[in-house]
């Protein structure tokens, strides 16, 4: 294995390092220049945001009520406050690989909770987008498909690996489509958008949104809604795919 050159001794490994002395060298982050841009741009937009807006971040620290919950793709492309002109405080986020609702994801299912019955968001918004690496992954490993058996979308992780199980759900989703014999370039966007619909159905069956809207209301008075949409990479523009749903 190479030498750790980042955060680590010089010389030593992965499996020989204590995993903690990863956080006791602050000095070399300045040896980051794409982490010295990033540190640099934030304390300017910081000021500049305070002379626009004077008080914004004492306000923000005293809570949050954002209206929408966002879940969208890990994707750096898609960063969905930048893309929707959002403020701090707009909109709570669940961001990962492929924008998937998995109903035993409790990382998911924690954020929804939180998101709908304590800070009282209305809009559950998920987002997928074009050219997702993740639908484009589970496209290619969908012509191997074996109904039955847990689909390996990425052949150079073991079967068992963690983006091995989390894409399983999206590469069958794939499968099912049978749209391994049509090119790319058609199938890829088909797939986004079978891949959002799917993820609304799922948000629909959760505990949360089904007692909102069988009470209405969520427990702080909103009615909720689920939404999805498209994010297009080459335009940065979203399109509503036009299947929300929301309380009877
Ligand atoms: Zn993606």
């Amino acid at each position: 294995m190479e030498p750790l050159s980042d955060c680590g001794r010089i010389g030593q490994t992965y499996k020989e390092r204590d995993i903690s002395d990863c956080f006791y060298y602050p000095s070399t982050m300045s040896h980051h220049a794409a982490l010295t841009q990033l540190l640099s741009a934030n304390a300017q937009w910081a000021k500049d945001v305070e002379r626009l807006e004077p008080g914004f971040f004492k306000e923000s620290a005293k809570g949050q009520t954002p209206q929408t919950l966002w879940i969208g793709c890990a994707d750096s492309r898609v960063p969905e406050s930048v893309i929707t002109g959002a403020k701090p405080g707009d909109i709570f986020v669940n961001r990962n690989v492929g924008n998937q609702v998995n109903l035993d994801d409790d990382n998911m299912l924690a954020v929804l909770t939180y998101a709908v019955e304590h800070l009282g968001v209305e809009h559950v918004v998920v987002c997928g987008h074009t050219e997702c690496g993740a639908a484009a992954a589970c496209f290619g490993a969908s012509s191997s498909f074996v109904p039955g058996q847990a689909p390996v979308t990425i052949p150079v992780d073991p079967a068992d690996a963690p983006l091995n199980r989390w894409l399983a759900p999206l590469t069958t989703l794939a499968a099912s489509l049978e749209i391994s014999s049509a090119p790319a370039n058609e199938a890829l966007p088909l797939l986004i958008q079978e891949n959002v619909k799917a993820q609304v159905n799922n948000l629909c069956r959760t505990e949360v949104i089904a007692k909102a809207w069988a009470n209405g209301k969520s427990p702080k008075g909103k009615e909720v809604w689920v939404h999805g949409w498209v994010y297009d990479v080459s335009t940065g523009t979203i399109r509503d795919l036009g299947i929300s749903r929301g309380p009877k």
